[in-house]
């Protein structure tokens, strides 16, 4: 057991080497290392917590988040890839129908396929209202669906898309989703699918973040996630699995704080007393961001819903605060390009801007604690 336990992590070192070592050129290109997504895909990891039955390593979402941390601290956008692609394992491990799990999570857990999230839309942003992405049921049972999605992490590169339409009236709003929401499991190959990913992000520049869409796709009824309508209490359960974006933050943090300590060391200034302040408070928050990422995912705490959203937003705001005293602390030099804090720091913002956006995190958290 301890034989495979060494293997396991030397095979973890090895790839977080590799992607680390592409993650310079991919923000510089804006396009995601074919090699450092092979070795992900390759070793089984995405498969973390999905259980033995269906081929996965059948872990607990606490081992899913520390991977997340550990891939953000050398390439958040190869850790945000990751995440979605999980995030879709849980809703399939959640409300998937037996076919859909045999079907899906074989292929996801071993890497074949990956998966992605395909909600947002130009007019349908934070919140997920008023969705142009229509499913209208056709006389043989299946349905048609057409429209654009923006903002897909892992566009071009999914094999499978979580797709957010609309199959009925919106008659009552929610705080996130409306009602007359489904979710589909729309395959690549589909016919009328078609995936860019030319958006021209400042951060997460190799997360292949697009386009996807939907031309007039014919799918099946076993396509749909849940039932007809079901989607708003999907996404308010969502955050019951533990899952928190704020693990990529995490990394973030981590890997920055290191690098201001080794400039502080190789410029001769670690005897300073005021970089020992510094230093030790932004290690406090980041111990602090890594306590409530890990306490939401243990999924153990009746508070694990509200930890996993209000530790997305501390976390990000937290890993903002790092990279910004952190690119102070390593003067010009961190303030240029092709560095490794220069670039984290865009990528840290834009943990703030991904679903739920920190403000709407902080409405759906706050507004509960009223009731
Ligand atoms: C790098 C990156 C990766 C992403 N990956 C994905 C993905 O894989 N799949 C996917 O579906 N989407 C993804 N998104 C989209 C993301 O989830 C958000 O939906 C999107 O960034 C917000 O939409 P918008 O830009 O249209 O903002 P808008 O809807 O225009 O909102 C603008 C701002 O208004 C405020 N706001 C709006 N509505 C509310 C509200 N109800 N309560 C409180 N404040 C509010 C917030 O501050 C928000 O930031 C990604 C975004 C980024 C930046």
């Amino acid at each position: 057991m301890e034989t495979a336990g060494i293997a396991v992590r030397n095979n973890l070192e090895h790839i977080l080497y590799v992607i680390e070592q592409n993650a310079a050129d991919a923000d510089e290109i804006g396009q995601t290392s074919p090699e450092s997504l092979q070795v992900l895909r390759e070793s089984g990891l995405l498969g973390t917590f999905i259980p033995f039955s269906y081929g996965g390593l059948g872990k607990n979402v606490l081992e899913a988040t520390r991977l997340i941390e550990r891939l953000g601290s050398v390439d958040p956008s190869i850790a945000i890839i990751a995440f979605q692609h999980m995030s879709v394992i849980s809703r399939i491990l959640e409300w998937g129908t037996e076919e859909q799990k045999n079907k899906y999570l074989p292929l996801l857990a071993s890497g074949e396929w990956l998966a992605a999230s395909a909600w947002s839309e130009k007019g349908a942003g934070a919140n997920k209202q008023n969705l142009g992405t229509i499913a209208q049921p056709l006389g043989n049972d299946k349905w048609k669906v057409s429209g654009e999605k923006t903002f897909t992490t892992g566009a071009g590169l999914a094999d499978l898309y979580l797709v957010l339409v609309q199959t009925g009236e919106n008659e009552a709003d929610f705080l996130y989703g409306n009602s007359g929401q489904s979710f589909f499991l729309i395959e690549t190959n589909t016919l009328g699918v078609s995936a860019n990913s030319r958006l021209n992000l400042s951060g997460m520049r190799g997360s292949s973040t697009g386009f996807i869409e939907m031309n007039n796709c014919i799918v099946s009824p076993d396509a749909l996630l849940g039932s007809v309508g079901q989607a708003p209490s999907i996404i308010s359960h969502i955050r019951e699995s533990g899952m928190s974006l704020g693990a990529v933050s995490v990394g973030i943090s981590d890997r920055v704080l290191t690098l201001a300590k080794a400039h502080l060391i190789k410029r001769n200034l670690a005897n300073n007393q005021i970089f020992h302040f510094k230093m030790s408070e932004l290690s406090t928050l980041l111990e602090a961001s890594r306590s409530l990422v890990e306490r939401a995912a243990s999924g153990n705490d009746e508070l694990s819903g509200s930890l996993s959203y209000q530790s997305k937003v501390f976390a990000s705001e937290v890993s903002e605060k790092i990279c910004r005293d952190c690119q102070q602390i390593m003067g010009g030099g961190g303030y240029m390009r092709g560095q490794a804090i220069e670039r984290l720091t865009r990528d840290a913002r834009a943990v703030a801007l991904m679903g739920p956006v920190n403000d709407l995190a902080k409405e759906i958290t706050g507004r509960e604690m009223m009731i």
